[in-house]
């Protein structure tokens, strides 16, 4: 008997290759397989008799072998063919199967099966290329049923996965509700059992988006309930209030190179009024890449520190802190304000390495001002004097937990709570954040600086390459530099090692032998990647190659080129991404987004790039063009990602609202639903804090 905590390899036929395959779906335990949902269903539940079936659709048909053969094909070399004739009472059908060998092992003369495929006309008469197949059970499987189709990896097949998930399904029956009964019942949802019976291997269509709905209704509750305890903990919490100082403010504005955009002011307003109130403020600051959010966050910064507290500034990566920290330097030179560097691997202050613990004592003592780094900077052991705002560039949001945690820490003196601004480049429509999540205030930078030219986008497809090189190699002969992206090739590489790699040995070998070629990958260790952005910001590399980990943020004004490899792997969000690391100077910009791909609607979804440099527009297109599936897939949205529901589902948000609202009303706690409440508890944790 399977427990929901067992290894892989208590499956039968599951072994340390098969079971590291699982691994790599992201899935720990075979209780996670229950979890493990389909993306879509084929219909194989009609069975058609043989003499009705036609060319060019799909059909189910079941019969008896009558006879079934492989043999080696000679003109393709190694290819097996395994032919076989299958009949019920209405007529025979002849079926064709490629390169599985081990066919004729399995199915015999006389095995009663059932076939499901497209059908082909050969000659006179249909037959079935390659159509999944089953032998007739009490219970089918892979055919004469709705099947589901699963998201695979290298290695595994849907027969496979279908297999140890029907293996695994016993388990569901352990699985505790989560939801309370008078909302299932209220909203007429399947049972937490039942759905995960269902949404695997379902009787009926209609049953299947019962419990795809049923998930779907599970989350969203989930995020309402924190959202509501998340409102409720600002209410009744103090945190300083910070007056607003017109001086400095006017002062840093006139420091600027620039003038700040209606946009920046109208945010950096909305935050500045935020801070005076005596409750934390959660506010998203969501702007298109290159729109200023920076700027926007050191005026609230300054004012912060003008009253006497800290700011602390937390970004994704190393590589990010250390340019944020290098930038705000910058924009703050000349005032009397102490910044700090804190990554794991680099300690900085005044532009000087400093020890930890000399660093630790005077973001205790106060000396620090504002303290730069990953988000480890809240969860090591710094003490802080008082803190008074967090800053989050690009990052997941706060859940209660989090805040209670922050609060503890942020300082030596008082129990306030810091304020909290958020900050991300995903392009989410005001009104459905605003419906999900209810306690969260929203400002949108909806406007470029004036002075950005636009990027110059090219979709290049094969016969174009050599072209679009020679037009490189004379930008890095002008002394520009160059980005280049390429996608994972597989899902097991997940770091891009590989792909990068052959990436760099093709462009730096064969195509630009004698540029200085450099490559960065997730793998490598974070000195040798700063290393690297070091001598890219010096100009000491003419090209880089890399996988996503440039995504966010990253500001090389010189480098001029950004093409991607493989382009139509990845969301026109994401492709906009890339592009807004270059166009960062008053050089004109490109970027090449290469394809091999033949499809119309890639090449469409890829011309759209080219027409708009508008982020907001392209993921709306892309939501239209590629389904909703394209949002949630994006990691760094300042909001969590939805593992099932999309944004798009108005009818379930609303449900979930108001069962959430409910619910809190009368237990604001979850007092009566510890297992809900645990979820709910464990909803950011692994999010934030790993
Ligand atoms: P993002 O919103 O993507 O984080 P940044 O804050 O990094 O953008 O700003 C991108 C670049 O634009 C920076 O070099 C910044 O100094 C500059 N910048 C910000 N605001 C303006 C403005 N109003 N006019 C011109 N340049 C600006
Ligand atoms: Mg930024």
């Amino acid at each position: 008997m399977l427990n929901p905590g067992s290894s892989f390899e208590e499956i039968p036929t599951v072994g340390p290759t098969m079971s590291q395959r699982l691994k790599n779906l992201g899935l720990k335990k075979i209780q996670d397989l229950l979890f493990y949902f389909p993306y879509r269903y084929d219909d194989f539940s009609q069975i058609s008799k043989i003499s009705d079936i036609k060319p060019g659709e799909v059909f189910t048909v079941q019969g008896k072998v009558q006879l079934i053969k492989s043999r080696r094909s000679w003109k393709r070399r190694k290819m097996t063919i395994t032919e076989s004739m299958i009949e019920d009472e209405t007529g025979p059908i002849k079926v064709i199967w490629f390169n599985q060998p081990y066919l004729d092992k399995t199915l015999f003369p006389g095995d009663e099966i059932i076939l499901s495929g497209k059908v082909k006309m050969d000659e006179l008469t249909p037959e079935f290329i390659s159509p999944s197949f089953e032998k007739v059970k009490k219970d089918q499987t892979h055919t004469g049923r709705i099947v589901p189709v699963y998201p695979l990896t290298a290695g595994l097949t849907q027969r496979q996965i279908r297999y140890y998930i029907k293996t695994a399904l016993p388990l569901a029956q352990k699985i505790e509700e989560t939801l309370p009964p008078e909302i299932t019942k209220k909203y007429t949802l399947m049972a937490l059992k039942k759905a995960i019976m269902q949404i695997h291997f379902p009787d009926t269509l209609e049953k299947a988006e019962k419990a795809v709905e049923r998930f779907k209704f599970g989350e969203l509750f989930l995020i309402q309930i924190q959202a509501l305890q998340n409102k409720r903990y600002i209410k009744e919490t103090k945190s300083p209030q910070i007056k607003i100082n017109d001086k400095i403010i006017e002062n840093f504005k006139n420091s600027l190179p620039f003038k700040l955009t209606k946009a920046q002011l109208n945010s950096a307003d909305e935050i500045l009024k935020d801070l005076i109130r005596g409750n934390p403020m959660n506010r998203l600051l969501e702007g298109d890449v290159g729109s200023g959010k920076t700027v926007v966050a050191v005026m609230a910064m300054l004012n912060v520190i003008k009253n006497n507290f800290q700011s602390a500034f937390m970004a994704p990566t190393e590589i990010l802190a250390r340019q944020h920290y290098e930038k705000i330097n910058e924009l703050t030179k000349g005032l009397d304000i102490k910044i700090c560097l804190l990554t794991r691997s680099l300690i900085k202050l005044e532009k000087e390495e400093i020890g930890k613990k000399e660093i630790l004592n005077k973001i205790k003592n106060g000396t620090i001002n504002i303290i730069i780094g990953t988000h480890s900077i809240i969860q090591d052991a710094i003490s802080f004097y008082n803190l008074g705002l967090v800053i989050v560039d690009e990052q997941h949001r706060f859940g209660v937990a989090q805040r209670k945690a922050l609060r503890d820490k942020s300082s030596e003196k008082h129990q306030l709570a810091p304020h909290l601004l958020s900050m991300t480049a995903t392009p989410i429509p005001r009104s459905l954040a605003l419906t999900v999540y209810a306690d969260l205030d929203l400002s949108i930078i909806d406007e470029m600086p004036k002075s950005r030219k636009k990027i110059i986008t090219k979709v290049v497809i094969s016969d174009e390459r050599g072209k679009t090189y020679a037009f490189i190699h004379d930008q890095v002969i002008s002394g520009r530099q160059i980005f280049v992206v390429c996608p994972l090739i597989e899902p097991s590489d997940k770091l891009g090692v590989k792909s990068v790699k052959q990436e760099y040995e093709k462009i730096s070998k064969e195509v630009f032998p004698d540029f200085k070629v450099t490559m960065l990958h997730g793998k490598m260790k974070t000195k040798e990647k700063e290393k690297i952005m070091d001598q890219m910001k010096n100009n000491e590399i003419n090209i880089l190659v890399s996988t996503s980990v440039i995504e966010v943020g990253i500001d090389i004004p010189n480098a001029t080129v950004m093409m991607i490899e493989g382009s139509e792997r990845f969301g026109l969000a994401q492709l906009h991404q890339f592009r807004g690391r270059v166009g960062r100077s008053d050089k004109q910009s490109y970027c090449f987004l290469f394809t091999d791909s033949d499809s119309h609607n890639t090449k469409r979804r890829l011309k759209a790039m080219e027409k708009s440099q508008d982020g907001f527009k392209l993921a709306e297109f892309d939501l239209k063009m590629r389904g909703p599936g394209v949002l949630s897939g994006l990691h760094q949205s300042g909001l969590p990602d939805f593992k099932m529901a999309t944004l798009t589902d108005v009818d379930i948000i609303k449900k979930a609202r108001e069962a959430a609202k409910d619910l809190t009303e009368n237990d604001p706690h979850l007092l009566k639903f510890p297992n809900l409440r645990q979820k709910v508890d464990n909803l950011y944790k692994d999010i934030h804090w790993e």
